[in-house]
């Protein structure tokens, strides 16, 4: 049988141990892949699939990319969800013995992307992990390029809020244990909903007793108390799949933090896309969310801090109140902000230019930029040093001014460095003397060799004698043709002939030329090496480096909340222990936005846990039912955030969960029908809706026939309003007037309508709530607006009035109140739409379809069909 060659050998060795990776090897100037990974790499990148011979009857197939190239290529393969391990040669291939020793350097997945161009440099890049053990279930998540880590377990309901994390969090990738990944439903619902990387890890890494070992080696801040069980597993585990991955020590991941996910309002994924905190739903793009309207950051970091208090707004008061008072100080202190927000410009992604330091990839360009961003700490920390709120004072006490840091790299790092760190240029003078020593050795031969050519020119009289230089032949002497009679042949070595000049050396020149060289090689490698030495230096000054960052982070964001505020006329909410919400003059933080100056009509809001828990909306459409549901929870989401809100005022019992059913769901990519997708929504939250939630539910039961759909409309609202089942505060618009009934009828419901205005045949949207229920749909006049043909509107509203007085509408009789009141059982008047009077129906009610032969059948069905064509 035919064997490898060594190379492929080699090559499959590696491949082994990395099987779940596409394995980019690096042979002289390229990245090779082989096999499978070549014809996955060839359709991913749109390479060229060539083969090799590798000792085998057929040629391994296999495509290549040249290693500078190789960022783009490799951040292409993780978007799409690959793995790849990177490996090097070890030695050089000129001085290798045999195969050249080839190894893993790094191996690069989604969650575990270090290079900051393939980040996004507004949002973390989180990596998950989760264990589970029997009921428990124990989460770590860690952003790898940042260094912040954090830890938490749950039992009872685990596997919802797991779920809920990964809405929350939305990691970029997600490792766990066999156990979690036996349960198949769950992981379904995982790739139904998200679009995540995800796999198991082995068992191995979620020992119990090696996680503790590594969380406590890992981390500085643990301490005794320490309550987490699962959750130490979790985080063993991941911080082993980082290790692996990263193949280099991880001092910037020094802070462990525990939280509980109660910590958080929770919200599931169809709410957080519903009420487009953080993006569109049409588009997916920051702008026309609540994100792009209320973040004003101008660091890096603080953007991402911003997402992340949009992403999980808090549910506890003083928390809340810890970020209000902050950005209510800097609300009323212009000088203040505005001071900070322009220094703040000045500061870099620090954060991340820690994660460059501890992955040695930092340049001296980087340096200068952290040198620059430390440069404006200590008027920072002046600036805040009078202000009241505690969270301002924490944060001042929380900046480092660095001065050290900052003194280490003015001295020695260059004001201007190339980005290459192994070219030179990088370190100052008067830093070091071996570098000062060589850099005057260099200088002076270049001196020499520049007074060289005026004596020479001198010695043999050719006025156009030049010494040049070129990376082949070093130094030179040129002379042109019309010269050559007079180059002195007993000095002069002839080294190159041109078509115009021949070039020279001289055995002076020579010499002059290896000490210069031999100089700028000896400085360009010791500049490195002073340079790795500073990163090292800084290396060690990591915490107080994170400890500034985060202060800075916290300082944009309450920045950018307290200018959001004013420039959108926000105002600071204050909090109720009764749990009502009541606002006052409330507008939609971003369709206030779209529409030109003050056309948004401004609408209050009163809700609380007693006698108006619900509220039934209707309206026609289009008059501004979900804007008005929306506004409502997008005011208790900033208020919770720590934001102000777009009201005249704002009492905010907080909530613990908000729920939406809002409109069509991504879920139909799932192949669910739409009524499927709603109903299980709706299951959703009957299943996990508390007394202190607050719910949005828009045009429940549309998506099947009336009936049915007003049925379950009507059991949906008893059963939430039913205070030993749910007694959520709920906001419910639609369109079946029927509903409005409930008030009176059921504690706690209260109607409203967004009224408009008959004009002529038309309507005009006054978009104000009110109390009261809607009696008339409009849905012919919204059409028109709609720009439907005006033969098609005519003709809907012949069809009207003929339906209008025919059996099937004429349900509205003078009696309808009689039979409600009559009603002591399920609300009978659901009767009002039934058939039963239809001879038509009853007929059909009677046919026993079993005793019936197929010739019967027909006849019956002939009689019917005449029957129905003489009622029409
Ligand atoms: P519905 O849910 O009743 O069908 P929408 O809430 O979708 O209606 O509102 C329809 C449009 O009306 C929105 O796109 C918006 O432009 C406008 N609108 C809604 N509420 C207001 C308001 N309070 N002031 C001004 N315009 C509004």
């Amino acid at each position: 049988m035919a064997k490898v060659t060594p190379m492929m050998q080699q090559y499959l060795q590696i491949k082994e141990q990395y099987d779940d990776c596409i394995l980019f090897f690096r042979i002289g100037d390229f990245y090779e892949m082989f096999f499978d990974d070549a014809k996955i790499a060839s359709r991913e990148l749109e390479l060229v699939l060539t083969g090799k011979d590798c000792g085998l009857e057929e040629r391994a197939p296999m495509c290549g990319i040249p290693y500078h190239a190789a960022d783009s290529y490799i951040s292409k393969l993780i978007e799409k969800g690959h793995k790849v391990a990177i490996c090097e040669q070890m030695e050089d291939p000129a001085l290798a013995k045999g195969i050249v020793k080839r190894d893993i350097i790094k191996v690069i997945t989604p969650g575990t992307v270090t290079d900051t161009n393939m980040l996004d440099e507004k949002r973390n890049n989180y990596i998950m992990c989760i264990y589970k053990n029997g009921e428990w279930y124990g989460i770590s998540y860690c952003d790898i390029s940042t260094g912040e880590f954090h830890a938490s377990e749950f039992k009872h309901n685990g596997e919802q809020k797991v779920f809920d994390e990964i809405a929350r969090l939305y990691p970029s990738e997600i490792i766990y244990n066999t156990q979690f990944k036996n349960n198949e439903k769950m992981l379904k619902r995982i790739n139904d909903r998200f679009n995540i990387s995800h796999s198991q890890y082995d068992d191995t890494y979620f020992e119990y007793n090696a996680c503790i070992k590594k969380v406590n080696d890992q981390f500085k801040n643990i301490d005794k108390k320490m309550t987490l069980t699962s959750g130490i597993c979790a985080c063993g585990a991941l911080l082993c799949y980082i290790e692996e991955t990263q193949k280099t020590s991880l001092l910037h991941i020094n802070t462990l933090n525990i939280y509980s996910a109660d910590d958080f309002m929770v919200l599931d994924m169809a709410t957080r896309r519903n009420l487009e905190l953080t993006e569109t739903i049409r588009t997916q793009s920051k702008k026309g969310s609540l994100l792009w309207i209320i973040d004003r950051t101008v660091t890096a970091m603080g953007a991402r801090m911003m997402r992340r208090w949009v992403d999980e707004p808090l549910v506890h008061r003083e928390s809340i109140e810890y970020r209000l008072d902050a950005v209510e100080e800097l609300y009323n202190n212009v000088y203040v902000r505005e001071f900070l927000r322009e220094k703040l410009k000045g500061i870099y992604d620090i954060e991340r230019l820690i994660g460059k330091i501890v992955y040695g990839n930092i340049n001296a360009r980087d340096l200068v930029s952290l040198k620059q961003s430390i440069a404006s700490l200590p008027a920072i920390k002046e600036c805040i040093a009078e202000c009241k709120s505690s969270m301002l004072m924490n944060l001042k006490t929380g900046i480092d001014i660095l001065d050290d840091v900052y003194d280490l790299i003015d001295k020695s790092i260059t004001d201007n460095p190339p980005m290459s760190v192994k070219d030179g240029l990088i370190i100052k003078d008067g830093y070091n003397e071996t570098i000062d020593k060589l850099r005057s050795a260099s200088r002076d031969g270049k001196d020499w060799i520049a007074k060289l050519e005026e004596k020479e020119r001198e010695v043999t009289g050719i006025k156009s004698l030049k010494v040049g230089y070129n990376k082949v032949f070093g130094y030179y002497i040129e002379i042109t043709r019309s010269n050559l009679n007079l180059v002195p042949e007993d000095r002069y070595i002839r080294k190159q002939t041109l078509a115009n000049s021949e070039r020279y050396i001289t055995p002076e020149l020579k010499e002059m030329e290896s000490t210069i060289l031999g100089a700028e090689e000896k400085v360009v490698q010791l500049e490195y090496e002073v340079f790795c030495g500073i990163r090292d230096t800084i290396s060690k000054q990591i915490e107080r480096i994170q400890k500034t960052a985060y202060a800075i982070s916290n300082l944009d964001v309450l920045c950018s909340l307290s200018t959001a505020a004013l420039e959108n006329d926000y105002v600071k909410p204050v909090f109720a222990d009764n749990g009502s919400i009541s606002i006052k003059d409330g507008r939609h933080p971003v369709v206030e936005k779209t529409l030109s100056g003050g056309m948004f009509v401004p609408n209050d809001t009163y809700l609380d846990n007693g006698k108006d828990r619900i509220s039934i909306i209707t309206g026609p459409n289009m008059a501004g039912k979900s804007t008005y549901m929306r506004q409502v929870a997008l005011i208790v989401i900033m208020a919770q955030i720590g934001s102000f809100v777009p009201a005249k005022s704002a009492e905010i019992g907080i909530v613990d969960r908000i729920f939406t059913r809002i409109g069509a769901s991504d879920d139909l990519s799932a192949g669910q029908s739409t009524f499927m997708v709603e109903m299980s929504e709706v299951a959703y939250i009957l299943k996990n809706a508390t007394s202190e939630s607050l719910i949005l539910l828009d045009e429940v039961g549309r998506g099947t026939s009336t009936f049915d759909g007003l049925s379950i409309a009507w059991a949906v609202v008893e059963y939430i309003s039913d205070k030993s089942k749910i007694g959520a505060k709920t906001l419910f618009a639609t369109h079946y007037h029927e509903l409005t009934e409930l008030e009176g009828r059921i504690e706690g419901i209260k109607n409203y309508r967004i009224s408009v205005k008959e004009h002529g045949d038309d309507i005009i949207f006054l978009r104000k709530i009110v109390r009261g229920g809607a009696d008339q749909s409009y849905g012919i006049q919204v059409a028109k607006l709609a720009g439907l043909p005006e033969e098609v509107i005519k003709k809907a509203k012949e069809i009207i009035s003929k339906l209008e007085s025919s059996d099937i509408i004429k349900i509205k009789s003078a009696d309808d109140e009689a039979a409600v009141e009559s009603s002591d059982e399920d609300y009978k008047q659901l009767d009002f739409f039934s058939f039963g009077g239809n001879d038509i129906i009853n007929e059909l009610r009677k046919i026993e379809v079993d005793n019936t032969t197929p010739m019967e059948a027909l006849n019956i069905l002939d009689r019917l069909v005449k029957k129905a064509k003489s009622k029409n």
